[in-house]
């Protein structure tokens, strides 16, 4: 596959998505110009032929102004009553802005179990890709109304990298009040350099992002990183852009500053990037020197190869692979209970069977259900 950057209008299927604090000023609300001129550009890049869908942000932002509520953090109940209202605010302004350019615009409410769980995750995924098949864009958030902490994605960078590879995007756009990824937060540190390109995401690619969050946009680069992993790994590109000028996508080809995360040249199966994209892995297996590089020819996780484990995960639950430094590399489903996983780490294949008083799986986690992420394409020192 062809690592080159292309323009922004040469992406077949492009998800945008759209920080708070671009969408809604917290003092006069929705920007409206700022919409009106985004909406051009999401025109423009349909008539250039690319499928566009958007993970619009700034429905608690919009009804904590509708409803003149006081700045500083919410309770759960006041931040899910403000998304209620704010959400129609929202929807609506979608609507009419793209409808200024006979786009119809279509509302999908996602909560985190239904791109988790596998079935409900086939069935959003069923809805969204008729919504393009049918034209319209979909404008997507989470439903904060009724999302609790648990089980809510919180901010939208990741669920846009879940519904990017959920469609099959080949390019996601994260737009926020900052042009990129830097070495280091530039509001704290004047050296900070601004990074142009990202390869893989390595250890220090992730130490970088730190962990910066404002009170109206909740991701801060951390979950951008994380973003980034997800959609790069289904072979998905991204760019990080400044949204605050308006026309930012437009902006994007006319060489502003961002920063592109190449994604990877042999992405893996739409069941393997379901696997790599789990949010939550159940547990951790720590593997030594021997099985990291198996891993990395495209074998097996074998049990001889594991040397420590955490988490109360059972057969079939996703974990992560970690190296003993403490660097995920992969992720997979875990062919044992971790009670058995606990009983046979470390020991022989063969072995397994006078342990367990059952012959088991020969593997940990089979080669099928295991996947290797971002960081693990660097070549091993
Ligand atoms: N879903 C939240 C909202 O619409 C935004 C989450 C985020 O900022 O990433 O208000």
């Amino acid at each position: 596959m062809e690592l080159e950057r292309k323009p922004v209008g040469a992406y077949r299927r492009i998800v945008v998505k759209i920080g708070s604090a671009l969408l809604v000023d917290r003092a006069s609300g929705l920007r409206h110009d700022w919409l009106t001129a985004l909406s051009e550009d999401i025109a423009a890049l349909r008539a250039a032929g690319a499928d566009v869908l958007v993970v619009s942000s700034g429905a608690i932002a919009l009804g904590r102004s509708v409803l003149d509520m006081p700045s500083g953090l919410l309770k759960l109940e006041g931040s899910q009553a403000a998304a209620a209202v704010g959400q129609i605010a929202l929807a609506r302004a979608w609507s009419s802005a793209l409808a200024a350019h006979d786009i119809i615009a279509g509302q999908v409410l996602l909560t985190l179990g239904d791109t988790e769980d596998r079935r409900r995750y086939l069935n959003a995924r069923a809805t969204v890709s008729e919504l393009l098949k049918l034209g319209a864009i979909p404008i997507v958030n989470e439903n904060d109304t009724v999302a609790t902490t648990e089980i809510r994605y919180g901010d939208n960078d990741r669920l846009a990298a879940r519904v990017a590879t959920m469609i099959g995007a080949d390019l996601l756009i994260l737009l926020s009040d900052i042009d990129g990824l830097y070495s280091a937060s530039p509001s704290v540190d004047p050296e900070a350099r601004h990074i142009p390109v990202v390869t893989a995401i390595t250890p220090e690619i992730e130490a970088m992002a730190g962990g910066a969050a404002s009170e109206l946009s909740r991701g801060g680069m951390r979950t951008k990183i994380d973003a980034g992993r997800i959609a790069t790994n289904a072979g998905c590109a991204m760019i990080i852009a400044s949204g605050k000028d308006a026309h930012a996508l437009a902006q994007i080809d006319r060489g502003a500053r961002t920063s592109w995360f190449a994604p990877n040249p042999t992405p893996v199966t739409a069941r393997k990037t379901w696997i790599a994209g789990q949010l939550t892995p159940m547990g951790t297996l720590t593997i030594d020197r021997g099985a990291e590089r198996a891993l990395r020819m495209g074998k097996s996780l074998l049990p001889a190869g594991v040397r420590a484990l955490t988490g109360d995960f059972a057969r079939g639950d996703t974990v992560a692979i970690c190296t003993e430094e403490g660097n995920e590399i992969a992720r997979g489903l875990v062919a044992y209970d971790a009670e058995e996983a606990n009983r046979i780490a470390g020991c022989k294949t063969a072995e397994i069977e006078t342990i367990l008083g059952y012959s088991g799986r020969a593997a940990m986690v089979h080669r099928d259900d295991l996947v290797l992420t971002a960081g693990a394409r660097q070549p091993i020192a």
